[in-house]
């Protein structure tokens, strides 16, 4: 299926509903929604799904998130754009020498069990299946 992930540089405004845990005792919704606006930045997660906001509010300066959370619910574009990720995933086993290396692709991105991705980023068994 695939996801729409916001470029960084975009202006958004973001909606998130989460389950109130209050609701039980009569208070309130039983979601809590919460919507930030803001520029896309970098995630920390160095995860094809993932984003940050930086939002300018000193209570919540950076809001980190997963596009394809389910608790995200809306996407509003001030300016900017997505890029549409696929999120399949498929694997393959790569035999070399006497090892072998695991590659995965998820969200467009490959990565490897060698020691040689851990160090580039980049390796021939992903040149292999690519
Ligand atoms: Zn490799």
């Amino acid at each position: 299926m695939p996801v729409e992930v916001p470029k960084i540089g975009s202006r958004i405004r973001v909606t998130t509903m989460y389950p109130n845990t209050y609701a039980y005792r009569g208070k309130d919704e039983n979601y809590v929604t919460y919507v930030r606006e803001g520029v896309v930045v970098k995630s920390v997660f160095n995860e094809p799904f993932s984003f940050a906001l930086r939002t300018g509010d000193p209570q919540y300066p950076v809001s980190e998130y997963s596009a394809k959370s389910q608790h995200l619910v809306r996407i509003e574009y001030i300016h900017g754009s997505a890029d549409i990720l696929d999120d399949s995933r498929k694997a393959w086993k790569i035999k070399s020498k006497d090892k072998v290396y695991l590659v995965v692709r998820e969200g467009g991105k490959h990565t490897c069990t060698c020691k040689g991705f851990q160090f580039r980023r980049d390796c021939r068994h992903i040149g292999m299946v690519k």
